[in-house]
């Protein structure tokens, strides 16, 4: 496996193989590598992808100075686990690399602000225009055929699929399905952060999901909403958001027959640490 930890070499490196015609999949990530990580890898290697995953912790997707501070950093495992299932070139750059001096950034306009303004945009006040901003940068360094993002993120994907389409960046943005651990736990970089008394209580996430795509086509999505969040708070949780949205433009919906696509989306906090999870309740 090749480390870069220079935009200037890896994009050298990258033009290289794009001139040989080698088909290209990259994976960025911000390190702290799980099982989760590696079921991307283990995807784009599936589709004979040369597999480019990047290890950056991104400060300007931080809205608070604390959260990146205490953001898990492993390099020597992430190398370790990469080199393991099969990772062909890893990119580590530090933030000068990522945005030297010389750089200068325009706001990224996509057709649907909407779909950046809520649920996570709503908590995390400019963490997606950091986000786009990281992406559209590394998609600058490795301009691959393909770009793998988990479902974990669903809100993130959707809107690096538009902010691709406003950049006329051609890069297909494949979704890879949520990783999760033995009792429905989805697989996070900050699961190493949660009190171990509250392990067992984490699940309930996954299971209040469940709840809503069992009960979808038999209650109303008001109804739906309020056993979750009671079903959170109660388990102990700090609860941000449970919503039930159109999984196309992330609009609220109120009944099953509303939308053909249908996402239930939450956000909440246990102990000291902030956990999302999704479903998709309508295939
Ligand atoms: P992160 O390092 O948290 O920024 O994540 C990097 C990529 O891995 C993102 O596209 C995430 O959605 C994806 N990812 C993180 N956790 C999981 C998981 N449990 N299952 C699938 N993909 C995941």
């Amino acid at each position: 496996m090749f480390i870069f930890r220079q935009s200037a070499q890896i994009q050298a490196y990258i033009a290289h193989l794009k001139e040989s015609g080698t088909a290209l999949g990259f994976i960025p990530t911000m390190g702290a590598l799980h099982d989760g990580h590696m079921s991307l890898v283990e995807m784009a290697k599936k589709s004979g992808d040369k597999v480019i995953c990047s290890i950056f912790v991104n400060p300007t997707q931080f809205d608070k100075a604390e959260d990146l501070e205490k953001y898990p950093r492993t390099e020597t495992e992430d190398i370790l686990l990469l080199e393991k299932h099969g990772c062909d070139i890893v990119f580590i750059p530090e933030v000068k690399e990522v945005y030297p001096e010389d750089y200068s950034h325009q706001p990224i306009e996509i057709q649907n602000p909407q779909i950046k303004a809520v649920l996570e945009g709503e908590f995390r006040p400019g963490h997606f225009d950091g986000m786009m901003q990281v992406v559209s940068r590394l998609l600058e360094i490795i301009p691959a055929h393909r770009i793998y993002m988990g479902q974990k993120d669903y809100q993130q994907q959707m809107i690096v699929r538009e902010m691709m389409s406003a950049l006329g960046i051609e890069t297909e943005l494949i979704m890879a399905p949520i990783k999760r651990e033995e009792d429905g736990l989805a697989m996070s970089s900050r699961n190493r952060r949660i009190d171990p008394d509250l392990r067992s209580v984490a699940t309930t996430l996954y299971e209040t999901l469940k709840m809503a795509k069992d009960e979808l086509q038999s209650c109303p999505v008001s109804e739906i909403i309020h056993t979750a969040e009671q079903k959170i708070t109660e388990a102990g949780f700090e609860l941000e958001y449970f919503r039930v949205v159109d999984g196309s433009d992330l609009s609220p919906v109120k009944n099953e027959k509303d939308a053909d696509f249908i996402v239930a989306l939450v956000a909440a906090w246990l102990g000291e640490v902030r956990l999302i999870d999704n479903m998709i309740l309508k295939p």
